[in-house]
């Protein structure tokens, strides 16, 4: 006998986290957008972060017009009181979060003794910090559940050098190390801890290069596959780490 899905036109297992809520930083463009939409189609109720409100608005509207439960709260992540409310009006207005996606991010690039004090601080409070301060806000609501995945979007220059990258790679491969301990604190909770780390990706982030504007070149659905990728394997499995780029250089 067939099953019924009673409210929902689709089969179940095309909604694969249905009930499940999560948060996305930096959700409101780019590739934190791509992931939101995602994970709504994939039937999680969906809360975006970030400062920028009519963005917000806008992929609040696209979240909702995909059927999804969703919420917007201007946030900048590199405050903990701002985390902190946003991870409470999340959790007030959608159920408590069993998926943080710390996306938010921003690049600042040039050699490093061209580059400021205050560049420095921006970045690696933006790309590093704000993944403490969120992931701090959302954990003892995982423990409690007993289970979650975090998912953090670092970069393949969370592991290559390259000469004017200094202060991003600095952060990212800080958020390499991050991702990797918190892992490890955490899977004793059944908490999943994994990064992505994307080549170039055609958003308005960075320096637009070739690599971003060619026809192969990643787009932030490719990234949003990757999440969806990690969020659906079995229980008991862990892929802790994803590394993503063109399939063809030119
Ligand atoms: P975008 O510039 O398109 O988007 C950046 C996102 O981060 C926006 O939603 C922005 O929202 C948010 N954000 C930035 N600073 C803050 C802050 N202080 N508080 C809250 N939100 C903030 O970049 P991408 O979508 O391309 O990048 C997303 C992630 O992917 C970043 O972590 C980046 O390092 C990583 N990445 C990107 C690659 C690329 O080539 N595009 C390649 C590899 C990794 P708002 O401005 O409204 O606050």
């Amino acid at each position: 006998m067939s099953s019924i899905n009673p409210g929902n036109s689709q089969p179940a297992a095309t909604k694969p986290i249905a009930g499940r809520v999560a948060l996305v930083t930096g959700g409101n463009r780019g590739i934190g957008r791509a992931i939101a939409l995602r994970l709504a189609e994939m039937g999680a109720a969906v809360g975006i972060g970030g400062r920028d409100a009519p963005a917000l608005d806008a992929t609040l509207r696209a979240l909702q017009n995909l059927g999804a439960r969703a919420c917007a709260h201007a946030a900048d992540v590199t405050q903990a009181d701002q985390v902190a409310e946003l991870a409470a009006k999340t959790e007030g207005e959608l159920g408590a979060i069993s998926i943080l996606v710390n996306n938010a991010g921003i690049g600042v690039f040039g050699a490093v003794h061209e580059r400021t004090e205050q560049e420095w601080d921006a970045v690696l409070a933006t790309n590093l910090k704000s993944v403490f301060l969120v992931s701090h806000a959302v954990i003892p609501g995982m423990i409690r559940q007993g289970s979650g995945d975090i998912i953090n979007i670092s970069s393949l220059a969370g592991r290559n050098a390259f000469a004017g990258g200094a202060i991003y790679c600095a952060s990212k491969w800080g958020l390499q190390g991050l991702t990797a301990c918190m892992a490890e604190d955490l899977r004793q909770f059944n908490i999943r801890v994994s990064s992505v780390l994307p080549g170039s990706v055609a958003t308005e982030f960075g320096p637009h290069s070739s690599a971003k504007n060619g026809s192969n070149a990643l787009v932030p659905e490719d990234v949003a596959h990757a999440v969806a990728m990690l969020l659906t394997q079995r229980a008991q499995s862990f892929i802790s780490e994803v590394q993503l780029r063109p399939l063809r250089k030119q």
